[in-house]
């Protein structure tokens, strides 16, 4: 067995026993890691506050294979506002949900994490709107797990849309899709697609920026949904939670 520090957020935890706690760290040194944390829902447990949901901390584990179990951790941030409101909670539980459908053992995927964690600061203690911040996030996750949508141009014949009227959405063509091409549903608004391809341009740390309407907000969440659906599935929980909050 090998001890080792790294530093994670707590991006799932199933009770298991009278007093554990499986939790699944995502962790900058190597992306998934499942492992449990013994006796930490006793009221008096030094692991008490780091085996919480969204909890960033540097934990110290036992390793034997991919399993591990946490010996100490320390809690960096404990994002506690976000567990005092449910509106803020259940869009850090959708980001965090669909973060674990896309991470591995063992993968470390720095740019996703370093997401995930501004979405949950910008969650807990900006005043942005909080479904503002999860399309935001939903964009930046699409881009990071290699789904980027397609915004500029028809994703079925390439040709530039930016000047056209009447613009379609695909998640199976992979984005915008023109008039002249096949396309299912109803003509989609300018301004969400645009919408859309701004907040792709924004820094992880200029997510509190987006401001967006509620027609608007709508329109973006959708077309998010519906990505998201392409690449996990329906049966999938983040998916769920997705179609839960549209
Ligand atoms: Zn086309």
């Amino acid at each position: 067995m090998a001890l080792e520090t790294i530093n994670g957020i707590v991006i799932g935890c199933t009770d298991y026993r009278d007093n554990d706690r499986m939790l699944t760290l995502f962790t900058v040194e190597r992306g998934r890691i499942d492992c449990k944390a013994r006796n930490c829902r006793k009221p008096t447990a030094p692991l008490l506050a780091c085996a919480q949901p969204f909890v960033y901390g540097e934990y110290s584990v036992f390793f034997s294979g991919e399993r591990g179990t946490v010996n100490a951790a320390d809690v960096r941030e404990s994002f506690y506002a976000l567990r005092e409101d449910p509106d803020r909670f259940l869009c850090a539980s959708a980001a965090a949900r669909l973060c674990l459908g896309a991470i591995e053992p063992d993968t470390p995927n720095e740019p996703l994490f370093s997401l995930l964690y501004h979405t949950l600061s910008f969650l807990a203690y900006a005043k942005t709107d909080p479904y503002d911040l999860l399309c935001g996030f939903l964009m930046h996750f699409f881009d990071r797990i290699g789904y980027r949508p397609v915004l500029t141009h028809c994703a079925v014949c390439r040709r530039d849309v930016r000047k056209d009227e009447l613009l379609f959405f695909s998640a199976e063509a992979g984005g915008t899709v023109c008039v002249a091409c096949p396309h299912g549903g109803k003509p989609k608004s300018r301004v969400a697609l645009e919408a859309m391809r701004r907040m792709l341009l924004l820094d992880d740390r200029e997510l509190d920026r987006i401001v967006l309407s509620e027609p608007l907000r709508k329109a973006v969440l959708e077309m998010e949904c519906e990505i998201a659906e392409q690449v996990f599935g329906r049966a999938d929980r983040g998916v769920q939670m997705l179609e839960q909050i549209l």
